[in-house]
């Protein structure tokens, strides 16, 4: 069976307009999200188009700030610390990867923590690790509402995650062990991964490798999550071998149509939440 992210994402985009139409009404005030672009890389540019349209579809406001590609670590940070006191601005994303010389880290920080729509500041990973109310990283967060949506119960069971960054696998495996899960990461380093593949209940996998996942590495009925975006000459493909391993899984995301519009979905979510955050309003 597949896991439909893009139907999925439809339907949480339908709940949020509605909800932002509620808290318009309610307050007069539009949730907005401040975009940052530092360069001209394409890929990041088609990313930052999705998130502008999404946002408009459920009537969030947005604004990308484009920078050149020679912004200095100074620059790129006073645009952060003058959208951090914006009152308007309700989620500061920065688009990722920055230009070579400047430090993500650091311009990451530089962003206040109730409006990291991105869950990616130091205080929003920590909040993730010791159980605190904070933004989370949309792409695990996204994967989390499809298990939900499907009633896939983690409870004692056993899910190989095949990446460690921290946009991915770091913050999956705290959701996951907070549901209970058994937890095993895996990366460049890990030995004879198809031995741990084979005995996991549930494989996310995030490599970027065409046909990195293949049918003889997972054990029948497995449940397995396809992160990865590959592009190619053919389109977009993710690591899993989709079409041998539809056959042998029970559940399986595809590529595209998964876990991507899943992401986008949770940036709008993070950022109403922020927003509510921010003017003391519930539902
Ligand atoms: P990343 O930081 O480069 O992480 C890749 C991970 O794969 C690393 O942990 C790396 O190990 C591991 N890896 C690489 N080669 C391997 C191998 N041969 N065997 C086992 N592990 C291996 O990239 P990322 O930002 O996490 O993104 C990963 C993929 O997910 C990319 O394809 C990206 O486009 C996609 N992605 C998709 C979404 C979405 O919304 N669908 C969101 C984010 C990312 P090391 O740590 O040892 O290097």
């Amino acid at each position: 069976m597949i896991l439909d992210g893009k139907e999925l994402s439809k339907k949480i985009k339908a709940q949020l307009k509605l909800e932002v139409e509620t808290f318009k009404n309610k307050t007069g005030k539009t949730p907005k999200l401040a975009v940052v672009l530092v360069g001209d890389d394409p890929a990041s540019a088609i990313y930052v188009k999705n998130k502008k349209n999404a946002c408009k579809f459920v009537g969030i406001t947005s604004e990308v700030k484009v920078l050149d590609k020679s912004t200095t670590q100074t620059e790129l940070e006073s645009v952060l610390s003058t959208l951090n006191s914006d009152k308007t601005v309700n989620g500061i994303l920065l688009q990722l990867p920055l230009p070579n010389g400047l430090n993500e880290r650091q311009a990451l920080n530089c962003i206040d923590p109730q409006k990291d729509v991105d869950g990616l500041t130091t205080v929003n990973m920590g909040k993730l690790l010791t159980n605190e109310q904070g933004l989370t990283p949309c792409t695990p967060t996204g994967i989390m509402e499809l298990f939900n949506e499907y009633n896939i119960n983690l409870d004692g069971k056993h899910v190989v995650v095949i990446n460690r960054s921290l946009l991915v696998g770091k913050p999956l495996e705290q959701m996951l062990l907070k549901k209970n899960a058994t937890v095993t990461i895996c990366h460049s380093h890990t030995k004879n991964i198809a031995s741990l593949t084979k005995n996991a209940d549930i494989i996310v996998t995030a490599v970027g490798k065409k046909n990195f996942l293949t049918k003889s590495m997972v054990k029948k009925n497995a449940i397995i999550i396809d992160v990865a975006i590959v592009r190619d000459e053919n389109g977009i493909c993710g690591d899993a071998d989709f079409k041998n391993l539809t056959k042998k899984a029970e559940f399986i995301t595809p590529v595209p149509g998964g876990v991507g519009p899943l992401t986008i979905a949770m940036l709008l979510k993070n950022t109403i939440k922020a927003f509510k955050n921010q003017n003391n309003l519930t539902d």
